[in-house]
């Protein structure tokens, strides 16, 4: 199956400017009609070329000292229906991955007060199963999780699979502040990776969580055993949404012994930062947020990534079913780089919708009052 990922080399073409023009009044901040040849081009640049402008947007958008700091905490384990090829949770591979019921809440609030502590100001929580369906009590639970974790001040996100529109409405009022649905490859690629979903299921997802006023957190996985024109694909497939997520996810593919991926060769730093670089450039205000596989990178290799435009991590104990790195050795590996973390709602697109819900809160809070 998908045992290597293609050995073809990008054809590389100096048609990038080494400097990005400054920003005029009447430059759009984002843009939604990408072709896909235009960011094939830019992926193509010549890697130091398309790190500098990568860079030169990046600064243009964001503060290049800051990098968001996420805890993230699987709070339903294994024994998933979906055949997810890489994943150890899937319930139709033979994993290392136990299955678990969900946890409760306690342990949960333990875990997220512990990453405010080390810094974290954002707390994801991710379950293992297909969508809610049939599990109106345990949702009710992860209701509670949220709202919990919101009243600590920090930023919380979830991860449960496909979600109907009023489940995300009711996601949003209980205070989530961002739903992460990874695409995880391009529309092509896609169904050699996953059968029991489709693409246009989880394109569903992401305009329920969109249109319910939450963050978006999508992104892709990289050595799927995909292609560039797939890595292109996914960025244009998220670059040319009605709104740009405001946090675009780059994994790399931790192979998990038992899934049909587990054979997969290790996908290359050049195509990592490439990635990554690209994605900037073509979603100028997202959070790009460098998650599975960090902490097999050296740390020269990682800051690489931060100059190419990523400003995120997940930091703490685990992923959701691989290591992660300490929170002990970012925060040195940060000092030693100039890099601080970043503040809860310091991004202008997630501020813009935490502002609004505080806006609704209030509101019908005064509604409220009116009628007494
Ligand atoms: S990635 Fe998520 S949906 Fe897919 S098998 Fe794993 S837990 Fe299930």
């Amino acid at each position: 199956m998908f045992r290597s990922l293609p050995t073809r080399s990008v054809q590389l073409t100096r048609s990038l400017t080494t400097h990005a023009a400054p920003l005029k009044s009447t430059t759009p901040v984002t843009r939604h009609n990408w072709k896909k040849d235009e960011i094939q081009g830019i992926y193509n640049a010549p890697l130091l070329d398309l790190v500098f402008r990568a860079a030169s947007v990046h600064r243009q958008h964001h503060d290049p000292s800051k990098i968001q700091l996420c805890t993230l905490m699987n709070i339903k384990t294994g024994g998933c229906t979906e055949d997810c090829s890489y994943c150890s949770q899937s319930s139709r591979y033979s994993t290392p991955t136990k299955a678990s019921r969900l946890i409760d809440i306690e342990p949960v609030l333990e875990a997220a007060r512990k990453a405010k502590a080390n810094g974290s100001t954002r707390f994801c929580m991710g379950a293992a199963w297909r969508d809610l369906a049939g599990r109106k009590r345990g949702f009710e639970r992860i209701l509670d999780m949220v709202r919990e974790v919101r009243g600590m001040g920090m930023e919380v996100c979830t991860t449960l699979g496909m979600l109907s529109p009023e489940q995300a409405r009711q996601l949003k009022e209980a205070g989530l502040t961002a739903y992460n649905h990874n695409l995880d490859t391009s529309r092509e690629f896609y169904p050699q990776v996953i059968t029991t979903r489709s693409y246009d299921e989880r394109l569903d997802t992401i305009s329920a969580v969109r249109e319910a006023g939450i963050s978006v957190c999508s992104g892709g996985i990289l050595g799927l055993g995909e292609s560039d024109s797939d890595r292109v694909g996914l960025i244009h497939e998220v670059a040319n949404m009605p709104e740009h997520p405001e946090s675009f996810p780059v994994n790399a593919l931790v192979p998990i012994p038992g899934t049909p991926l587990e054979g997969n060769d290790p996908v290359s730093v050049h195509i990592l930062i490439r990635t990554i670089a690209t994605a900037r450039i073509a979603m100028p205000t997202t959070i790009i947020r460098l998650a599975a596989g960090r902490n097999t990178l050296p740390e020269t290799d990682q800051a690489m990534c931060f100059m190419a435009g990523a400003n995120a991590v997940f930091t703490g104990e685990q992923m959701l079913t691989t290591p992660c790195s300490p929170w002990d050795e970012d925060k040195a590996m940060m000092g030693r780089w100039g890099l601080d973390g970043m503040r809860s709602f310091e991004q202008v697109g997630v501020a813009k919708k935490e502002a609004a819900r505080l806006e609704q809160v209030v509101t019908s809070r005064e509604a409220s009052a009116a009628t007494l």
